[in-house]
């Protein structure tokens, strides 16, 4: 591996990679920078979202380009507005030290005007959205004629969203001596083309295979009936009370839709597409990017190269169209060295994708359960009770001690944590106690709410499901608790199923037979430390029988059951962020018996 350095960049732009904290390259700037610093060449870069294209361009085009002239030398276009601005921002920071540097953005949605006057004070380099561009181009308010690098940054997008004829257009005022350079994640046959039409013998090189998905991301799809579709999302949300994700849609109507819906039942969530105005969208960004929404539900195109981090879940609310797309998908998460899960909501009519995926990504994806709603209920309870525990004290409260003691004289400390929870606890609990089982069996017929509480896929009837107290926290995922399982109690390969894992504790099962040996085992059982806790869980994983009613209803709206929109907003108080998980025994003890008895009077 290699260093900035040894790449031959110059004091500037190391100074600038310094300040950014780059210790070294990534595969793409590796393998892309000496090329295009040592020749003048076309090329075409096949690399995934996150892998760090723009510098791979963009330190070349810096070190290339006369800062003194104020010509402009370098155009980098780009599918989204969005990218377009991200493009340009890191473009500046990466030039901070280049004397006389001006990169100006060109896109749509703001003052032509302004732009336009600010590249006639000399921009050396323009970043531009294809319409916008050509817009300029028609108007005289632009002059590439003078080119000598063009970019075409995910060149697989512009061409699906159909700017072929806009780049074409814009391309043919630009000198036929230029360098193009043209970077994708995927290569679909259009882009091929596009490469061949406008590109002379190119330098070709591919990061990682090609399409394929990287290794931290954990695949699962959830096969529903269409019409539960919505419904599936809420419980994958629920299940996952610190989720902070990317909920794909196919269409604009379908995001919108589906991030109104979200609002209105007291999801933190906003919606992405190109239907909204451009203020919009930049709201919903910023949000995004504080963390003030956890769901952002938006369409392949507006999502498009956004640089997040920390996303932890991507949830295909539908598949794409074109299947390739689902890695750009699945490469929002699992960046920067963290675990994600891309998560696929499918009906029976397209399960059979899900195989044509896997060719693609060459991942294997796990069938799993939509969890039912006691299991929901516990894990949202655990989760509360996990950032109870870890609340640092407000002593503003000591003053209201005494008050609150002679109200709560009289009861123990069992009851006093009941009823805390139960306000929380009751919320949940009434909206999932009459809800339906939504898993449909491979091959079934679509009978929809007639098979709830049907089969089960891991049969749970001759299974026993667990709660262990550590998680995600812990350095657990699925694969890893499981091996950890297996090896810890010396069990076959397929001895522990349904491993669930959140963020500080998990679920699991294993066949009846082996319940005395699991809970034996774990009776006194320390881990790098601390105490494993391992207790049965009342919830079954997510295909037990619950009760013979249907679901109130397709649009069960939280709201009618605690009437108070502000008290239900998930972002606020169900929500744990902090929780090492340690659960006290007290504590342990009291949430069970709270959990089983709304359970066992409904059987
Ligand atoms: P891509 O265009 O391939 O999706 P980006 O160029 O947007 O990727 O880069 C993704 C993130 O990685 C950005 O935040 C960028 O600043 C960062 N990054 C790029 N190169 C490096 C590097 N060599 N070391 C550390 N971080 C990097
Ligand atoms: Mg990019």
């Amino acid at each position: 591996m290699s260093t900035f350095q040894e790449l031959g960049l110059n004091d500037d732009l190391l100074h600038a990679i310094t300040d950014l904290g780059f210790t070294k390259p990534s595969e793409v700037q590796e393998k892309a920078i000496p090329i295009l610093l040592e020749s003048e060449t076309d090329l075409v870069a096949l690399a995934q979202t996150g892998t760090g294209k723009t510098a791979a361009f963009g330190f070349p085009m810096l070190e290339k380009i006369d800062v003194d002239s104020r010509t402009t030398q370098g155009l980098i276009l780009s599918p989204t507005r969005e990218l377009c601005l991200q493009i340009t921002n890191e473009m500046k920071q990466y030039g901070k030290y280049c004397k006389g540097l001006n990169v100006v953005a060109i896109y749509g949605g703001s003052s032509i005007t302004d732009q336009a006057r600010e590249v006639k004070r000399g921009a050396q380099i323009i970043v531009a959205t294809p319409g916008r561009m050509k817009d300029m181009i028609s108007r005289r308010l632009v002059d590439i004629s003078k080119i000598q690098y063009s970019v075409l940054d995910e060149a697989d997008e512009m061409l699906n969203m159909g700017f072929k004829e806009d780049i074409t257009d814009i391309l043919s005022h630009t000198p036929d001596d230029k360098n193009t350079w043209l970077f994708s994640a995927t290569m679909p046959r259009e882009v091929a083309t596009i490469a061949k039409k406008f590109m002379h013998n190119p330098q070709e090189i591919t990061v990682g295979n090609k399409n394929e998905s990287t290794s931290t991301v954990s695949h699962e799809y959830y096969l529903v009936n269409a019409r539960d579709r919505y419904q599936a999302l809420k419980r994958l949300s629920d299940a996952n009370p610190d989720i902070f994700s990317v909920v794909f849609c196919r269409t604009k109507r379908d995001t919108q839709k589906v991030a109104e819906q979200l609002i209105e039942d007291g999801y933190s969530a906003g919606a992405l597409h190109g239907d909204l105005s451009q203020n919009q969208r930049d709201l919903v960004m910023t949000s995004f990017r504080k963390k003030q929404i956890q769901m952002l539900v938006a369409t392949d195109v507006a999502a498009r190269g956004i640089d997040v981090d920390d996303i932890t879940h991507v949830i295909n609310y539908q598949l794409p169209d074109e299947i390739e797309t689902y890695t750009h998908r699945s490469g929002r998460t699992g960046r920067a060295g963290k675990t994600g899960v891309s998560m696929v909501i499918v009906s029976k009519s397209e399960v059979r994708k899900i195989k044509s995926i896997e060719r693609i990504i060459k991942r294997q994806f796990e069938k799993k359960d939509i969890p039912d709603g006691m299991e929901i209920c516990e894990v949202q309870l655990m989760s509360l009770a996990n950032k109870i525990h870890n609340t640092e004290v407000n002593h503003e409260i000591d003053k209201y001690l005494t008050s609150i003691n002679e109200l709560f004289e009289d009861s123990t400390k069992d009851e006093l944590i009941k009823k805390f929870f139960s306000v929380e606890f009751t919320r949940f609990y009434n909206y999932y106690n009459k809800s339906k089982n939504l898993n449909i069996a491979e091959g079934s017929f679509d009978r929809g709410d007639r098979r709830e509480g049907g089969r089960d896929f891991g049969g749970s009837k001759n299974s026993t499901r667990y709660f262990i107290n550590v998680g995600g926290k812990d350095g657990f995922d699925w694969m890893k608790l499981k091996d950890f399982l297996k090896e810890q109690l010396q069990l076959g390969r397929d001895d522990v199923f349904k491993v669930e894992v959140k963020d500080s504790f998990s679920f699991f099962n294993t066949e009846n037979e082996l319940k005395e040996k699991v809970l034996a085992f774990f009776t006194d059982f320390k881990h790098e430390g601390r105490f494993v806790n391992v207790e049965v869980s009342e919830n079954r994983g997510g295909g037990g029988r619950r009760d013979g009613k249907r679901g109130g209803g397709r649009r069960d709206d939280r709201r009618g059951n605690s009437g108070n929109k502000s008290e239900r907003r998930r972002s606020g108080d169900f929500k744990s962020n902090s929780d090492r998980s340690r659960r006290s025994e007290s504590n342990s003890k009291s949430s069970g018996s709270h959990m089983s008895r709304p359970r066992r009077s409904r059987r």
